[in-house]
């Protein structure tokens, strides 16, 4: 199969930095933000935010993990719905301003799914979404409120996230 790097080290990177920079615009002090990472590379993006955001500001923002399964066993086979294995919130979510973080947007199923988990927890005074990559096809009305890259892909296409601290190299591709 045909692969092509649509993200380098160096992209993933300043990416990383613009979207701190754009939740920092959007929040000022940041002092209600809070950001919820969906397992796996989307707890390591948000650790990423996390990191970026806390040196733009100086303080420490509070972060926890929600580990949605998949039951697919392809990601065209749509017609299972993801579920939340466990949702890890160590901190009062009533009244923060959630950012949830994942690594690729595709139908909007997982996200929902994670939304379902978040106000089963608690009552956020607002959720957004910031995901590296929009691969479009979206089956519900979700959309990313900060983005870092949107690709056009075909449906069986996939794309694939390698990120240093899991996978020991650093780049994006579409693979067709
Ligand atoms: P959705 O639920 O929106 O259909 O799919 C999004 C979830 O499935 C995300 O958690 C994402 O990690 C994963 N996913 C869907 N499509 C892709 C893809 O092309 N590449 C990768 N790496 N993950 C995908
Ligand atoms: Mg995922």
């Amino acid at each position: 199969s045909n692969s092509k790097v649509i993200l380098n080290a160096e992209e993933i990177s300043r990416t990383m930095e613009r979207l701190a920079m754009e939740i920092n615009e959007r929040h000022g002090d940041c002092k209600e933000v809070a950001i919820l990472g969906i397992q796996r590379r989307g707890v390591d993006l948000a650790a990423r935010l996390r990191a970026a955001l806390e040196k733009r500001l100086g303080q420490a923002i509070p972060s926890g993990l929600l580990d949605i399964n998949l039951y697919r066993d392809d990601w065209t086979t749509l017609d299972v719905q993801p579920q939340i294995n466990k949702t890890e919130i160590l901190f009062d979510i009533d009244g923060k301003e959630i950012i949830l973080v994942d690594d690729v947007l595709f139908t909007g199923r997982t996200i929902r799914a994670a939304l379902e988990a978040i106000l089963d927890f608690g009552r956020p005074r607002q959720v957004e979404l910031m995901v590296l990559v929009d691969r479009g096809h979206r089956e519900l009305p979700i959309q990313a409120d900060y983005v870092g890259k949107t690709v056009e892909t075909r449906r069986g296409e996939h794309v694939d996230v390698y990120l240093d601290e899991r996978d020991g190299r650093e780049m994006v591709c579409l693979v067709e």
